[in-house]
């Protein structure tokens, strides 16, 4: 079964800029892809129509069984609560610690102190950002804030992970810790689509290649 499905969409932003024509797209429940792709050719759209960040223009976009075009504007934190998205703002609360950012989607699905201060050192522990936990994020660096953002994504282990340069700031042998981690993860079950330019990294890890070009989806 799919986890994603778009059909036919379009994304035209306000300006008449199209950024989106026409794609059409699936992945399976439990596969992991990357999505590849020029600078301005849909990609970041791509993902925010599935994180109901963005809507179409037209065409349907169907996430898990949900027809997105279903979800009111009130349902979507509650929609976006199983979903785990990176995005290149990492959107992290700067009056809060690192522990306090991670364990947000926790405290928001009420799990107890005990169980939230396990899964967060978890997390932390997985990007490397155990020692920090106390931190505030202003006091962190570009890579570290990155990887505070994937340790919260990860944490309440969402059924689909959406992941936009996820180690853009990342040093190599940071991107490949953050790959393996999403391997895990996708091994255990999370589907996965990752937005990159590393084309390189792409090939090296042998998963499939979505490509888009100026808004078109290309074969494969
Ligand atoms: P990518 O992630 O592949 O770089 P984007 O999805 O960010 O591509 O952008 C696709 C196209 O849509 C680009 O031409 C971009 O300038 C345009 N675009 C993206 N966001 C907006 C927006 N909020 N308003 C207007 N145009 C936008
Ligand atoms: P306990 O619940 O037994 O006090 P925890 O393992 O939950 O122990 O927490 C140990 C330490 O982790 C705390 O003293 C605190 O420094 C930190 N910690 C736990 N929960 C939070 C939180 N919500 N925000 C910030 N730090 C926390």
């Amino acid at each position: 079964t799919d986890i994603v499905a778009f059909k036919n969409v379009i994304k035209r932003y306000p300006g008449g800029k199209i950024a989106l024509d026409g794609v059409s797209l699936h992945l399976e429940r439990g596969e992991m892809a990357f999505l590849t792709g020029h600078s301005g050719a849909g990609k970041s759209t791509l993902m925010k129509l599935i994180g109901l960040i963005e809507r179409p223009t037209r065409g349907q976009v169907v996430i898990n069984g949900t027809n997105l075009a279903a979800v009111k504007r009130r349902q979507i934190p509650r929609y976006r609560q199983r979903l785990g998205l990176i995005f290149q703002n990492y959107n992290l609360l700067f009056d809060r610690t690192v522990f306090d950012n991670v364990a947000l989607p926790l405290v928001i699905r009420g799990l107890g102190h005990a169980d939230i201060a396990r899964r967060v050192r978890a997390a932390l522990d997985t990007v490397g950002l155990l020692s920090l936990e106390r931190k505030f994020p202003i006091t962190l660096s570009g890579g570290e804030q990155q990887r505070v953002g994937i340790a919260r994504a990860v944490v309440d282990r969402p059924y689909l992970l959406l992941a936009d340069e996820p180690t853009g700031n990342l040093d190599p042998a940071l991107s490949a810790d953050i790959m393996r981690l999403f391997m895990r993860l996708n091994e255990a079950g999370t589907s996965i689509m990752i937005a990159t330019h590393a084309i390189d990294l792409v090939e090296r890890m042998g998963h499939r290649r979505i490509r888009l070009d100026h808004g078109h989806l290309e074969n494969g």
